[in-house]
């Protein structure tokens, strides 16, 4: 099959979460498996240019159609570790990505709905015809709607959409303007409570809900979550909607990519180590201390990698850290906030805390230290208060770090608890608590440190469990690729 991406994120490149991720490692599953796969990806002033090759002007002249005229737009192209990847580079005075940041902008509907114009018009002019086009997020929510509306009868009518919703609360609440703008015009159409229209907003459009309606397959990213947003208020509305296209709608549990998160061989990590001899793990643990200047005591480390936004529980991010520190474990957290006031909060606190042989706080995004502070953390904490799916538990098992979860979404389908689990003693691989409040986080870290001090052989047998498990893209890959064949024109 032939599959194109079309995404505002795709790791390392420009990466701000688990989107980027999933991007990646899907795309290269996908390529794994036989299948021809390209991205195509806003240009950003941004992105980490180091990590592309060959970065080149593919298409020259594309002018896209905005408004009543058009916009001059080159798209590049480059490899991003070997994934084929486009660049749409629009040359108009809004310089929508050149903006410094990827999201925050008041314009970002504009800015995202011209992306999604313009990915079209780039494979409509450039003859490419794939099989499927898998779009993510509201983001690039516009593009099943522009393809079944109006570049159908351009000649892309055997083109279907599968959309991936990573997080129900971002959905794209736009305006009319939008559709002035890519043309798609007639808002009595479009605004139908039916189609595109907010189900609680009569003068706005919701472009997550339309992608759901116009789509040929839409999919959240565990089977947990499916389920939570359609019976739950964790489809932040869109529940409804779900339900009238339930048979078009699934989870499938996102992987990690095993090349980038392999301990036996990641170059961002001094040790190297595997599920039969994790020992070398312990040398890791020594260098994250030197690196964060932790005090070398009998201790395990327990550590917060992610953003600090609400939906991660913030206060009981902040809860475990006292409460790691006050028995007997040092904790590491690595995270920032798009929110100042909470990013102002946790500088605070790291001031205060400064002087704290037993913790850090680093608050900034920081790749490559990602990977050290899970080779060398014991325990990884997600206390989140809801999550579609979590990358972080699972790089954390893949990395030797037990993790303790909170029971929603991904992290429910991916972690299963070591004293009251459903599964057999041997397949259970951390800790889970359900309720969202300092008791239960609590309850589960008082457990796990309990079994780190008084039964070391325990714990080993516990984390090699979880180094075993495969959270790969190979599973993952293979639903995909059933529903691509499922909705493509054969
Ligand atoms: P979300 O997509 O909601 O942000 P996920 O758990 O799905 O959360 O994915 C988070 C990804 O981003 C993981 O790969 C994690 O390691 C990475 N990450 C998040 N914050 C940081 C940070 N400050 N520095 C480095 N990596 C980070």
């Amino acid at each position: 099959m032939y599959v194109v991406m079309v995404a505002a994120e795709c790791s390392p490149v420009a990466k701000v979460g688990g989107l980027a991720d999933v991007v990646f490692g899907l795309a290269r599953e996908a390529e794994l498996r036989g299948h021809a796969v390209e991205v195509i990806l806003p240009k950003y002033d941004c992105m980490r240019y180091d990590q592309i090759w060959d970065l080149h002007p593919s298409y020259h002249d594309l002018w896209v159609p905005w408004y009543g005229g058009a916009i001059h737009t080159t798209v590049w192209f480059g490899f991003v570790h070997g994934r084929k990847c486009y660049f749409v580079d629009p040359h108009s005075r809004d310089s929508f990505f050149n903006r410094r940041r990827y999201y925050g902008h008041d314009d970002d509907p504009m800015r995202f709905a011209f992306f999604c114009k313009a990915a079209l018009e780039f494979l409509l002019k450039s003859g490419k015809r794939p099989d499927v086009i898998h779009t993510h997020d509201w983001q690039t929510a516009l593009v099943p709607p522009l393809l079944f509306e109006m570049y159908a009868r351009g000649g892309m009518h055997r083109q279907r959409v599968v959309h991936t919703i990573h997080n129900f609360k971002h959905q794209g609440i736009v305006s009319e303007e939008i559709l002035w703008a890519t043309g798609l015009g007639r808002p009595e159409h479009f605004f139908a409570k039916d189609r595109m229209g907010d189900d609680f907003n009569p003068t706005a459009m919701n472009l997550t809900k339309g992608a759901i309606l116009y789509s040929n397959f839409v999919t959240t990213v565990s089977p947990r979550h499916a389920w939570e947003t359609r019976f739950t208020e964790q489809g932040f509305g869109l529940g409804h909607a779900l339900h009238c296209h339930q048979s078009k709608y699934g989870g499938v549990l996102n992987g990690i990519d095993y090349d980038t998160w392999n301990p036996q061989t990641d170059w961002h990590i001094p040790h190297h180590y595997d599920a039969r001899e994790p020992q070398a793990k312990y040398g890791n643990k020594e260098a994250l201390r030197d690196r964060l200047w932790i005090r070398k005591e009998y201790k395990p480390i327990i550590s917060y990698v992610g953003r600090l936004d609400p939906q991660k529980g913030v206060h009981l991010i902040r809860h475990a850290l006292f409460h790691a520190i006050g028995n007997g474990a040092q904790f590491v957290l690595l995270g920032e906030s798009p929110d100042s006031a909470i990013n102002d909060y946790f500088f605070h606190l790291k001031y205060h805390l400064n002087d704290n042989p037993d913790c850090h706080l680093e608050l900034r995004f920081d790749e490559d230290l990602s990977h050290l502070v899970y080779a060398g953390s014991d325990m990884v904490i997600v206390p989140s208060l809801y999550e579609p799916c979590g990358l972080t538990q699972m790089i954390g098992l893949r990395y030797g770090a037990v993790p303790i979860v909170r029971s929603v979404g991904g992290l429910a389908d991916s972690v299963d608890d070591r004293d009251y689990g459903w599964k057999p003693s041997h397949e259970r691989n951390g800790y889970v608590f359900h309720d969202a409040d300092y008791g239960g986080v609590m309850s589960a870290m008082n457990r796990a440190i309990g079994l780190w001090y008084d039964y070391p052989h325990e714990w080993r047998r516990l984390m090699q469990q979880g180094m075993y498990y495969d959270y790969s893209w190979n599973y993952p890959g293979h639903h995909y690729m059933n529903i691509y064949d499922y909705v493509r024109d054969k």
